[in-house]
């Protein structure tokens, strides 16, 4: 990670990339990756780690984006209308399976795998084919330098650092979004 919630403002901000791109499939695909931390820390803690298929973009683009397009489709309206009190319909629409969609939940993978990358000390983004101890995140390095300390604590060190950069910027987007709050955080535009 950084904890899963804190990638929404990658998802938001390419939003704004293209109108064509759709809000919902850029924030589903943003935080897609992570469905597999908690099962994998559960029940394979010790054997594996708990970033793996869904942290390589060959798993990510395949089953990650299979799941991203269902969950953004099936669960993402209905959730979101009701918690947020958002238009159904309207919700039902934007969330229609289209080739912009699917892009969408494609570019919100990536850019989930791209802001992982720098903090942790195995990335397995290039599994199977290259060994994810071998990549090593340049944040996780820096802090690890920077206080003479291990890995473990460069990697600790850099999440919380990110994970507090989006936390604020996290604040600041909800907090300037004040007309339509929860429509612009949710359909978009
Ligand atoms: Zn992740």
């Amino acid at each position: 990670m950084p904890f899963t919630l804190f990638h929404y403002p990658v998802g938001y901000w390419s939003s704004k990339l293209d109108k064509r791109l759709v809000l919902p499939g850029l924030l589903m695909g943003s935080v897609i990756p992570d469905v597999e931390v908690v099962p994998l820390y559960l029940f394979f803690r010790g054997v594996i780690t708990d970033h793996f298929i869904l942290h390589s973009f060959v798993g990510a683009l395949t089953l990650g984006l299979v799941l991203a397009v269902l969950v953004t489709r099936y669960i993402y309206p209905t959730l979101i209308g009701r918690i947020f009190n958002l238009d159904r319909e309207e919700l039902q629409d934007v969330c229609g399976i289209t080739p912009h969609l699917v892009l969408s939940c494609a570019i919100g993978i990536v850019f989930h795998l791209l802001l992982d990358f720098p903090i942790h000390w195995y990335n397995h983004l290039l599994w199977p084919w290259v060994d994810p101890y071998l990549l090593v995140g340049p944040l996780a390095i820096f802090f690890a330098t920077l206080l003479s300390a291990d890995i473990l604590v460069g990697y600790s060190v850099a999440g919380a650092f990110v994970s507090v950069i989006m936390a604020l910027v996290l604040v600041q987007i909800v907090y300037s979004n004040k007309e339509n709050r929860w429509r612009k955080l949710w359909i978009g535009h």
